[in-house]
């Protein structure tokens, strides 16, 4: 036996035990009315962290490396000093819904998970706490293959976590798909998320080039993503250079399994490689139609 060898239904499975817990640390800082808010951005612009961020992160990050200890882990606070608070425990057991179909066996070495513990840092401080996910994408030879959303407030009490890997059918969790989306005075509903709190005004010219029914300006990335998942939006758009491969590897691995992309604001496909810059320098795109990456491709590009 190969002892490099890592299942991606084995790994999932504890990426979406992780994100359970990590709903929970994320709650109790909050209910303590002490986030501990600083900001990251050292270039004059506001990249809020909390200490919710940082205890997510040792949590998900130290018990991805005890049980994988030779898979690459890229978490967004950088290398933490300290564990998890309460300390360590073994992997779970058994393996939730869907995950039995998933089969595939990956070399660790190829094997990168991007953890953002906390998306959606600026919402969180400012009480918007539905905005707020955690986010896992396990990567495979620079493509992810499984992700997991955690939303620790969902429906204003409890949580839910969302999964996907490669090999089973759709997502796993509580998604709330509806019947069929509605339509405007006859033309089909085309309805742009993008940021609230990072928009430009060339940005949203942009938006409006592609002609969409309407725009939505939404926190977060995980939430954005959601947003597409569920049907509350048809296409998200974000021309900007700040998101990262651990606010979009999670988001692409579920939009995948749904048959949906996630690509930069060309069309063109991340490579999530250990030693990539984690810029998504290119913007980012995501719709489940190929169709309406395409229009928004074209709309950016000047092409329509
Ligand atoms: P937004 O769409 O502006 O709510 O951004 C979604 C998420 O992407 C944020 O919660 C951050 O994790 C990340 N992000 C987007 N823009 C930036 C930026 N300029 N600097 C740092 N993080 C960013
Ligand atoms: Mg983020
Ligand atoms: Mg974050």
């Amino acid at each position: 036996m190969n002892h490099s060898l890592v299942s991606l239904a084995r790994l999932t499975n504890c990426c979406v035990q992780l994100a359970k817990e990590a709903g929970l640390v994320i709650r109790r800082v909050q209910s303590t009315g002490h986030l501990h808010l600083v900001n990251k951005d050292t270039q004059g612009g506001f990249d809020p962290q909390t200490e919710a961020d940082l205890a997510a992160q040792r949590l998900i990050v130290g018990h991805l490396r005890l049980w994988f200890p030779l898979i690459h882990v890229i978490g967004e606070e950088g290398e933490l000093s300290g564990g998890a608070e309460d300390g360590t425990r073994a992997a779970p057991s058994g393996l939730a819904a869907g995950l039995e179909a998933v089969t595939l066996e990956m070399d660790a070495d190829e094997v990168v998970v991007w953890v953002d513990p906390l998306d959606g840092t600026r919402e969180f401080s400012e009480g918007n706490l539905e905005c707020v996910t955690t986010l896992i994408g396990i990567t495979h030879r620079g493509t992810p293959v499984g992700g997991v959303v955690g939303q620790p407030w969902f429906t204003s009490d409890a949580g839910r976590t969302l999964y996907s890997a490669d090999g089973m059918a759709g997502v796993g969790g509580p998604l709330q798909v509806p019947a069929a989306i509605a339509t405007e005075k006859g033309h089909p509903r085309f309805k742009i998320v993008t940021t609230k709190s990072h928009m430009t005004e060339t940005m949203m010219a942009e938006v409006r080039q592609c002609n969409p029914t309407e725009v939505w300006q939404l926190g977060g990335a995980g939430n954005k993503v959601l947003a597409l998942l569920e049907g509350k939006a048809d296409a998200y758009l974000y021309h900007a250079p700040g998101m990262k491969r651990w606010d979009a590897a999670a988001p692409e691995a579920l939009l995948r399994a749904m048959g949906g992309y996630l690509t930069d604001c060309q069309g063109g496909q991340y490579a999530y490689n250990k030693d990539v810059d984690p810029v998504c320098a290119g913007g980012i795109l995501a719709s489940l139609s190929r169709g309406n990456i395409d229009i928004m491709v074209r709309a950016i590009n000047h092409k329509s």
